[in-house]
């Protein structure tokens, strides 16, 4: 794993925007920076009587679009530098996908699996706590990220209008916004129908809209994901059923490769669920247990970072960062990676990418969707309305292929990469309401 540090290269990626954009030399140093970091301790009694102290993170990047929106992400390798750059990528990803919202992010260091069910509630109601202040629906709406659901979601909530009613009870705020403090909650608790897999759903309507543009057919073009969570599991089914041949799957453990194509990923989905790992699925050592066990004979088993390096048309990230390299470039044979994963890329592959003519779909673009449901669940809390799937599914296709139009378009203008092209895109955005809002100094 190359460990390039993610906010130095965001940092980067904002001033190549710039210059080519030439953005007002103010907003690039506020952009430069964030409008709040926050850490904070968060000690709490595990099962067995013990003490353990976790660290958390919030940071605000921006709220000149709107109030601040981002993930919140449970993982061991969670840190204040990750968080600022994908808080820096949030505000970004907002403005091009047209939601009025800024950039925000968080987490908390931990192995989310290490944990009870009790304890990790313990933790996240204490963090719900601690973020109190700053948080709210017209200020910062966390949301979920690796390894954090709806049932983590409907616990912030839920301790948030808690402490409301005993920190804040003489001011007068209706349920519906102590609700939209933070979106991705189960759907009994104001979710919203679709948003659990709009991310993967947004993602292969980008990826449509560019082949399109391209003049190329999805029928049969190979694809390999890597991460087979929320994002990848939701893309394969969506890809799937759009006539692309998926071939390749893995999460942390391992990988599959089945080069004639996967014959139905929600099944694999079904089986991992049980297990609740990947590995297994299909075949350990020479036995497949998989239901297809005949058609899966002869098929290799694979680590994960194998994935990125097979055969096929189209390579999809959909775990973590920093996974293609400048050692492992070169080695990638996909025409075509759409970056679901936030900032999976780093500068120097991304270079060498482009030297091979291979065409990136930046994941501030490709992985949109997310929050653009984020977007509608928080304005039917605020509305009291309640969307069926389909208007929802519809609603976020439009903003999609809208979003993929203009990030298109913008390459062409600038004559640029898809990735420069959509920072370009969202800088754009952001200085013209930040000219509008007159609060420079
Ligand atoms: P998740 O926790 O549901 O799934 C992550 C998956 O990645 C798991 O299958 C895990 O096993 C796998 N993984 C972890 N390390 C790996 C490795 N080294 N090699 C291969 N696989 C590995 O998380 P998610 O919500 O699916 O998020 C995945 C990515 O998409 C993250 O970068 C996240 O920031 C981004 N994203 C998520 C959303 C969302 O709505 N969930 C929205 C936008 C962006």
């Amino acid at each position: 794993m190359n460990n390039e540090n993610p906010w130095i290269r965001a940092k980067q990626q904002l001033a190549l925007a710039s210059d080519k954009l030439g953005l007002d030399k103010l907003l690039f140093n506020i952009l430069s920076e964030q409008d709040r970091t926050i850490e904070v301790s968060l000690p709490i009694q595990m099962d067995n009587g013990s003490i353990k102290v976790f660290r958390g993170y919030r940071v605000q990047h921006s709220n000149i679009q709107g109030p601040y929106k981002g993930g919140l992400r449970y993982h061991p390798k969670v840190d204040m530098d990750e968080v600022k750059a994908l808080a820096f990528w949030m505000t970004m990803k907002n403005a091009i996908v047209g939601v009025p919202f800024g950039g925000g992010k968080g987490g908390i260091a931990l192995d989310p699996k290490s944990l009870s069910e009790s304890e990790l509630e313990k933790l996240t109601r204490l963090f719900a706590r601690r973020l109190f202040d700053v948080i709210g629906a017209y200020k910062d709406v966390p949301a979920p990220d690796v390894n954090t659901n709806s049932k983590i979601m409907g616990w912030i909530a839920d301790e948030y209008k808690k402490q409301f009613k005993v920190q804040s009870s003489k001011f007068k705020v209706s349920e519906n916004e102590l609700q939209a403090v933070v979106t991705g909650k189960p759907l009994g608790k104001g979710g919203s129908e679709g948003r659990t897999q709009a991310t993967g759903y947004g993602g292969a309507q980008v990826l449509m809209s560019m082949l399109k543009k391209l003049g190329k057919s999805p029928k049969g073009l190979t694809v390999a994901i890597m991460g087979f969570g929320n994002v990848g599991r939701y893309i394969a089914n969506f890809l799937q059923i759009e006539g692309f041949k998926i071939v390749g799957l893995c999460d942390s453990r391992g990988g599959i490769y089945i080069p004639d194509g996967i014959q139905d990923t929600e099944e694999i989905n079904k089986c991992k669920e049980e297990k609740g790992f990947l590995s297994g699925c299909y075949c350990v050592g020479s036995v497949c247990d998989f239901k297809n066990k005949e058609k899966l004979n002869g098929n290799d088993i694979i680590k994960p970072e194998d994935i990125l390096e097979l055969p096929v048309d189209i390579l999809v990230p959909a775990a973590l960062e920093n996974v293609i390299t400048h050692e492992n470039a070169d080695k990638i044979k996909a025409r075509i990676i759409l970056e679901m994963a936030n900032g999976p890329t780093t500068l120097e592959a991304d270079k060498i990418l482009n030297k091979k003519g291979v065409i990136v779909i930046p994941d501030i673009l490709a992985n949109s969707g997310g929050v653009a449901t984020s977007y509608f669940e928080w304005y039917q809390n605020l509305h009291n309305e309640h969307w069926k799937e389909d208007e929802v599914l519809k609603k976020l296709k439009e903003k999609m292929e809208t979003a993929s139009e203009e990030v298109y378009a913008a390459s062409l203008e600038y004559k640029t990469t898809l990735r420069e092209a959509a920072y370009i895109l969202a800088l754009k955005r952001i200085e013209k309401t930040w000219k509008t809002q007159n609060i420079t100094t």
